[in-house]
């Protein structure tokens, strides 16, 4: 049994977030069920997501393949994000776990997930998100803005991928303000492909807690909250 505290905690975490989201929508007049949240539940217990899953969160991001390979058939029916760096020698498990993985950066690393999809899963293409690394911080994953049109020459190619959108990290500052730019120039990014005709889906995957209404405003269409859902991670529960 979950604990029944703890999921009305999860469940007014979530209608809080979602208000969020439809406020931030309200803005420049979005439909917010254009908007998906992602509740990333890294470093959150295999127990608790259940509750949370009861509390009407669905989808799960975790940043480590490791990580939700002991959570993922604890929590049965929910959908999972891979929102954090991939290791080609993680890429099987991966494709066993996951529902979209978010975080391809690398021509390399696209193709060996094709070819273990098409092995795996014949005649399901797996869901994937271009990671950008839009500020060229050297200290985040992703490609580079300029070497996105080259990557996407190579995709194009891989018949077991669906290239839904682009993920991005907004700068950690100061202000939520501060990562406005970062996620202007990754809906520009998408724009621009689109309209030359790349197979590129629509998805834009930006915002966590401290910048999500920022991102929504400039055109979100997945956001990925932990903190705001879960608490701070490694803190007590409340
Ligand atoms: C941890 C993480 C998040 C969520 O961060 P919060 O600040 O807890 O909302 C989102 N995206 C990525 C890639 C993360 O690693």
């Amino acid at each position: 049994m979950n604990d029944p505290a703890d999921v009305e905690r999860l469940r007014e975490a979530r209608a809080r977030v979602l208000e969020q989201i439809a406020a931030a929508c309200a803005r420049p007049g979005r439909d917010p069920a254009g908007v998906t949240l992602v509740a990333v539940s890294k470093t959150v217990s295999a127990e608790r997501l259940r509750a949370a899953l009861e509390a009407g969160l669905v989808i799960f991001g975790e940043n480590r393949v490791q990580e939700a390979a002991g959570k993922v058939s604890d929590v049965p029916s929910a959908t999972w994000h891979l929102i954090g760096p991939l290791q080609s020698n993680k890429a099987r498990r991966a494709v066993e776990l996951f529902d979209t993985i978010e975080t391809v950066d690398s021509a390399a690393l696209a193709r060996r997930l094709d070819s273990i999809t098409a092995e795996l899963r014949p005649g399901r293409r797996l869901a994937v998100l271009i990671q950008v690394n839009v500020d060229r911080d050297p200290g985040k994953a992703g490609v580079e803005p300029e070497a996105l049109d080259a990557l996407m020459d190579e995709l194009e190619e891989l018949e077991h991928l669906e290239i839904r959108g682009l993920m991005t990290i907004g700068r950690l500052a100061g202000s939520p303000d501060d990562a406005r730019g970062t996620f202007v120039r990754l809906r520009q990014l998408s724009q621009r492909l689109r309209e030359r005709g790349r197979a590129l889906g629509p998805e834009l995957s930006m915002g966590m807690t401290d910048d999500f209404p920022v991102a929504v405003e400039e055109g979100a269409t997945i956001v990925r909250v932990g903190r705001a859902i879960f608490g701070e991670r490694g803190a007590a529960r409340p």
